[in-house]
């Protein structure tokens, strides 16, 4: 690729369709007042609304919990155990929620806080029903204000860090955009802090292992990120299609000045969104039942269509709202694969209907679509 060709692909937050923007600990919380940065959020705030007023739609990922509580609990070594880390948690979430919900509010937005664990982003049908909520708040206007479940996330199911939540978020409500931010304006080839010749990287087209080997230790004291954990989570977004930035978070107007330019590394995604999402269809789940179409299904299955419920013949399995299921066609052969908006019986009780039928049916009014062609791939 030409210098001209690398520079004009690089991706500016200002044109992001939904971003996601990840705040650590040691950026929103003053560890010696014991309280969040209370002005410094307020421009991240103001920041916010500037963006969103030009259509962009913003999820904040926000740590601090942990930190905000320490001092009230006398938890100030540097090591806590995991129980000290959930208590803490569960007295320091409650202020994180009340800043951002304050600082978010003082420029017209409505923040709207979600506690997450690694099996929310994990299990399918509770993943389905995060990324539903997550699209439904955003479809308001809100601002999802998003930490890990510290509470009741055990050690091995616990991400411990935002840098893999935010990317995993960024991966299920498909964002074009991450941006961590940082106390460092990007990757450098060594540690700037120790090596005056370390040189800052602009843009990582793809991630290799001497890129993790830029990975380092992990830093001492409160954050649990440090740059491995970025570069972890660089790995997760932009394998699902999503750019992903490292950025300066200690600085005013920390949005407003990447939008304006300033100085970080920008991750470019390997694949785009949606080919990664079908991959994922295709290729890591086993189906659970299988869906006969009627042969005019099967032709605007074949023409990038939906499946709705109206082409349904058949429904053999049991399965979950949000599994897999083959799609087969009349004859039998198997034409699709997808993920299935209505468990197996509401399936085959809505099976040969409109969907405008749907609700009298079920009592409820769930998606027009049994396959959304999102959640469809052909085979
Ligand atoms: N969830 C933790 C908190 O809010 C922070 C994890 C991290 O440091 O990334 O305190």
């Amino acid at each position: 690729m030409s210098a001209a060709a690398t520079l004009a692909a690089v991706p500016s937050v200002a044109k992001a369709r939904r971003l996601v923007i990840k705040l650590g600990s040691a950026l929103v919380v003053d560890p010696d007042a014991a309280a969040t940065r209370t002005g410094w959020l307020d421009e991240v705030a103001e920041d916010i609304a500037a963006l969103q007023r030009t259509g962009v739609e913003i999820i904040v990922v926000s740590s601090g919990a942990i930190a905000l509580a320490r001092r009230t609990l006398n938890l100030t070594q540097p090591r806590l155990r995991l129980e000290e880390k959930q208590a803490a948690a569960a007295v320091g979430q409650i202020r994180l929620a009340q800043a951002w919900s304050e600082a978010l509010s003082a420029h017209g937005l409505t923040a709207a806080q979600l506690l997450l664990t690694m099996e929310d982003t994990e299990d399918r049908r509770r993943y389905l029903n995060a990324r539903a909520t997550l699209t439904t708040l955003l479809g308001l206007g809100c601002v999802p204000v998003i930490n890990e479940n510290d509470t009741v996330a055990t050690a091995e199911i616990r991400f411990g860090d935002n840098d893999r939540l935010a990317a995993r978020v960024a991966e299920m409500v498909q964002a074009d955009q991450l941006v961590l931010f940082s106390d460092i304006d990007g990757l450098y080839t060594a540690d700037p802090r120790r090596d005056p010749a370390a040189q800052h990287i602009p843009i990582v087209a793809g991630m290799t292992t001497e890129i993790d080997a830029m990975g380092g230790e992990p830093p001492p004291g409160y954050s649990s990120g440090g740059m491995r954990t970025k570069l972890v989570a660089a790995r997760i977004a932009t394998g699902a299609g999503c750019a992903m930035a490292i950025a300066l978070g200690h600085r005013p107007h920390p949005v407003r000045a990447l939008v304006e330019g300033a100085r970080c590394t920008w991750f470019m995604p390997t694949i785009d969104g949606r080919s990664a999402r079908k991959r994922w269809i295709a290729g890591s789940l086993s189906p659970l039942g299988t869906v006969t179409v009627d042969a005019g299904a099967a032709r605007a299955l074949a023409g990038g269509r939906s499946l709705l419920p109206a082409g349904v013949a058949g429904v053999a399995g049991e399965f979950s709202r949000g599994d897999a299921v083959r799609v087969q066609g009349p004859g039998g052969l198997e034409v699709a694969r997808g993920l299935s908006a209505y468990n197996s019986e509401d399936a085959r009780r809505i099976m040969g209907h409109r969907s405008e039928e749907i609700e009298a049916i079920l009592g409820w009014r769930g998606r027009d679509e049994l396959i959304h062609r999102d959640d469809l791939v052909l085979v």
